[in-house]
């Protein structure tokens, strides 16, 4: 069955009363079944898993799947499998966020982390010779410049060093990458993103090549007592049921965005352009298109800001993966210490018209092209 078919029929659930729409339960605590296994007290989660993660390990095409209250507890989860005295390798310009978080939760537990840029293939095999790393961890695409590793190629030096990989796959989402089938061992969503896609919850996922190291993971959910909430579990259903949909259509307008912005003689940073450094890998790798989430660059910080000041339909906000698409200078919200460039602006691309999408940029381009006599 394709993802599109599941999705729409949620692997043709019931309520349990004929209904066709999952049931809420918001039960903390369970009574003893006569006979049977009870599912006892919601932090443990119930024996096995949820539609959800069903549905999630579908995606991925994954033996397992775990779904938790945020990415960030994904993630924290996702280096309990990390073996003490190990280190982890971090994808340097990846989402800066997870830079800070991993940074502290690898030092919490001992841990040492070291920053390289996956597409440097040499780089990576050279801190893989140590023998001590357990963990690498890249993200596809990279946030914000939306490089591409190789993960065919990412994976086998990982292995061969005896080292977990890990991608975070948040930007593309299951619809264009797949790193299971390409030799990852640990797939982690944010899925307040784009598998929702509706900007009302948090949540999380982790999606494993090996069952074997959801019991790790499970233990590690219930200790921390980051399990979905249900709310947010029924909510995240209901926004999977047209998870295919809003892909089809946010990469479809990214894709034309790209172009268009290039024509106006702008940097653009987007793997379906065959100018991208590694758009030969984004071509073998992705598939059906190359994702909603776009960059361009305005020569300036001032410039930059005054596009993200004159648009009118782009909402001014940060993150991504919601329906109304989302403009942000990305270095000002990643603050000091960025490495993102000054000049960089930022897209996450919603479901509205690409012709009005289009005609925002114009205007907000019209407009600092008619003071850039007076530039500030
Ligand atoms: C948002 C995001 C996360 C963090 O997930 P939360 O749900 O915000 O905790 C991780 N990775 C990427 C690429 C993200 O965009």
């Amino acid at each position: 069955m394709k993802i599109d078919t599941l999705l729409a029929g949620l692997d043709g659930v019931t309520d349990g009363a004929g209904g066709l729409v999952p049931p809420l339960r918001l039960s903390v605590t369970h009574a003893a079944q006569p006979g049977g296994p009870s599912r006892g007290y919601a932090r443990s989660g119930p024996d096995g898993e949820t539609l959800l993660e069903t549905i999630l390990a579908r995606l991925d095409e994954a033996a397992s799947a775990l779904a938790f209250a945020s990415g960030a507890s994904a993630a924290q989860a996702a280096l309990a499998l990390v073996p003490p005295g190990r280190e982890v390798l971090l994808e340097a310009e990846g989402y800066y966020e997870f830079r800070g978080i991993v940074q502290r939760a690898t030092a919490a537990r001992g841990l040492s982390l070291r920053l390289v840029e996956m597409t440097d293939l040499a780089a990576v095999a050279a801190q893989l010779s140590s023998g001590r790393v357990g963990m690498v961890w890249a993200e596809f695409p990279g946030n914000p410049l939306w490089q591409v590793p190789d993960l065919r190629r990412l994976s086998a030096l990982s292995h061969g060093a005896g080292a977990l990989l890990l991608v975070d796959a948040t930007a593309a989402t299951p619809h264009h990458i797949r790193p299971l089938t390409l030799g990852a061992d640990v797939v982690l969503h944010s899925a307040t993103k784009f598998l929702n896609g509706h900007g009302d919850l948090m949540a999380g996922a982790l999606a494993l090549a090996d069952p074997d190291a959801r019991a790790a993971l499970v233990q590690h959910r219930t200790d921390t007592g980051t399990i979905l909430a249900p709310f947010s579990e029924w909510l995240l259903l209901r926004g999977l049921r047209t998870f295919v949909l809003r892909m089809e259509r946010a990469s479809a307008t990214a894709a034309r965005l790209a172009v268009w912005l290039a024509d106006q003689g702008l940097t653009v940073h987007y793997p379906g352009l065959p100018d991208h450094p590694q758009h030969a890998i984004a071509c073998a790798q992705y598939t059906n298109g190359f994702g909603p989430m776009l960059s361009f660059r305005m020569g300036t910080a001032a410039r930059a800001d005054a596009v993200v000041a004159a648009v009118r339909i782009f909402r001014r906000a940060t993150s991504l993966g919601s329906t109304e698409s989302l403009i942000e200078r990305r270095a000002a919200t990643e603050g000091p210490g960025t490495r993102c460039p000054a000049d960089l602006i930022r897209l996450s691309i919603g479901l509205e018209a690409a012709e009005d999408l289009i005609g925002d940029l114009q205007h907000a381009l019209d407009t600092i092209n008619r003071t850039k006599d007076n530039p500030t």
